[in-house]
């Protein structure tokens, strides 16, 4: 292998694998030894097991990411997405957040941009649900939850109050039972600010295709994690799929029918799609195929690794592949590295090697599950182990430190329950203020107490504009014409505060 000058390495998604492997390269390298380029939609890593306790408040979402430039100080980092990859010639075509496409030429090749949510051709899907895989989505997710429980308080509809506390999430992996289990914890804590809602007023489900949640920890711990939820009043529907869920109204393949007012998709997760515009070779399930030293197969001087990869699982048996988890992508992240320098100093590169050591799950505050090198844990003492090995994890002192200073606090304060939806779409205000409609109103006199109170909405805004009330009471009775109805304006709600990731 000869570059000729000092190879340029591109790096393809600055996710777990993307940023470990990129930190140890710029620790590592000497001085000219390689240029590194990192290309990543996000300006960030998010650390994703933390995301189910930044959507449940016990986390500042800030701190359960690490930005990309701060650490990797050695890297160009390239804000934008790799639309296709011609490894033949050594060029990958770059889509900048701003701007034109344009080609950047590589030596060597770290392809890693992970997995998306894998969905189902089910009616209703792609409009009522939301995935749980970003910061965006769990902060989506925790103002929906309290913006449906004040709308819910205040309503006087009792079937536009159930839909509201109804919940549904489709998928018991771990994303998603920890999703479900923090968000139903913090709203049962909620309702204690509601004097009009009670726990038992909400209706939290969960569906699930197999006959079993956690697939990660054994079948004991799987049912125990079951009669926790059951225990709490979560209804989980094992062995259930859903075959409907046009306008929020569900229908479960035994027949079942129930309108909910927030669907979470957490049902599994499937290669980047992008991976089908490079001329790699990818396996039948649309993953890289990699050899056990985390080379793409067959092509010279390409790596990979993480979600995106089928990586030879040498503990187990011949044909077996590396689960996607963190687990593997931040070890798969260091040996990818190690053997990438080995490879420029012409030194023996090594397989990747590592026993799954197990899981743990938090299953709300002092409540959890864990199964780490076949010891089992319940309760409090896995949410401590939850927590001790997140926090070993999170890269950098400064995001441990922050971490440490969120949990400490909420030692002391009971967490907050504020909805702020409205920052999906902070300009609906402004918008609605400057549109031709509110130009050629009549002023209203100057004396007027407030003038957001005018009676109804204006004759025409768009439909994000409809939102700048996210978190606001659902309307009950007397509406203007022209008001949507209070389902609809439920619905309205919800789709306007979609993040705009
Ligand atoms: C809620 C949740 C909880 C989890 N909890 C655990 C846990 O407790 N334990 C565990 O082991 N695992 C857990 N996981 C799984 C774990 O987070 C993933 O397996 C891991 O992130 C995979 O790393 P990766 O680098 O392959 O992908 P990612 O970390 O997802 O990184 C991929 C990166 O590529 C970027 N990208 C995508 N497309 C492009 C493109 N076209 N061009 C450039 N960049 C692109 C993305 O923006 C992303 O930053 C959890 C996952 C979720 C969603």
């Amino acid at each position: 292998m000869g570059y000729g000058q000092a190879p340029h390495i591109l790096i393809v998604g600055g996710g777990y694998v993307g940023m470990y492997t990129a930190l140890r390269l710029q620790r590592k390298l000497d001085g000219d030894e390689a240029t590194i380029s990192v290309v990543e939609p996000n300006s960030y890593m998010t650390y994703q097991p933390f995301l189910p306790e930044a959507a449940a408040g016990n986390l500042e979402p800030r701190h359960v990411v690490v930005p990309l430039r701060k650490v990797l100080k050695g890297c160009r980092v390239i804000s934008g997405h790799v639309v296709a990859v011609s490894h033949e010639q050594r060029a990958a075509s770059v889509q900048p957040l701003l701007g034109e496409t344009f080609d950047l030429k590589y030596d060597i090749l770290v392809i890693c941009p992970g997995s998306v949510a894998r969905t189902l051709p089910i009616p209703g899907l792609a409009e009522q649900g939301i995935g749980f895989k970003s910061v965006a989505e769990a902060i989506y997710l925790r103002n929906q939850v309290i913006s449906r429980l004040d709308a819910a308080a205040s309503a006087t509809d009792s079937a536009v109050r159930r839909r509201a506390l109804t919940f549904l999430f489709i998928g018991g992996g771990y994303a998603g039972i920890e999703a479900l289990a923090e968000l139903e914890d913090m709203a049962r804590d909620a309702c204690s600010y509601c004097p009009d809602l009670e726990p038992a007023d909400m209706r939290w489900v969960l569906v699930e295709a197999t006959d079993r949640i956690l697939p990660e920890v054994s079948p004991a711990m799987g049912l125990y994690t079951v009669k926790q939820l059951e225990h709490r009043g979560i209804q989980v529907k094992l062995n259930t799929k859903v075959e409907s869920l046009l306008d929020g109204h569900v229908v479960l393949d035994g027949g079942e029918r129930f309108e909910a007012g927030t669907v979470v998709w957490t049902a599994g997760v499937k290669p980047n799609p992008m991976l089908a515009r490079t001329d790699l070779p990818l396996d039948d399930r649309g993953r890289l195929r990699a050899t056990a030293f985390l080379q793409v197969d067959g092509a010279a001087d390409a790596w990979t690794a993480g979600d995106c990869a089928a990586v030879p699982d040498l503990t187990k048996g011949e044909g077996v592949t590396t689960a996607p988890s963190a687990q593997h992508a931040v070890r798969q992240a260091r040996r990818l590295a190690e053997n990438l320098l080995a490879e420029l100093r012409h030194a023996p590169i090594r397989p990747y090697e590592h026993s799954y050591a197990g899981s743990v799950a938090s299953l709300g505050l002092h409540k959890g599950v864990a199964e780490v090198y076949g010891v089992r844990l319940r309760g409090w003492p896995a949410w401590l182990m939850h927590r001790t090995y997140h926090l070993s994890r999170v890269p950098t002192v400064n995001r441990k430190a922050r971490v440490v200073a969120d949990w400490t606090l909420a030692l002391f304060f009971r967490r907050e329950i504020v909805s702020l939806g409205s920052f999906a779409d902070p300009r609906a205000e402004f918008r609605m203020a400057a549109s031709p409609e509110a130009a050629t109103a009549p002023e209203r006199p100057a004396e007027a107490p407030d003038s957001r109170a005018a009676p109804g909405p204006p004759a025409a805004i768009d439909d994000s504009a409809a939102d700048a009330t996210a978190d606001e009471a659902i309307p009950t009775g007397s509406n203007p014409p022209g008001t949507p109805t209070p389902a609809a304006a439920a619905e309205a709600n919800s789709q306007a505060a979609q993040p705009r990731s």
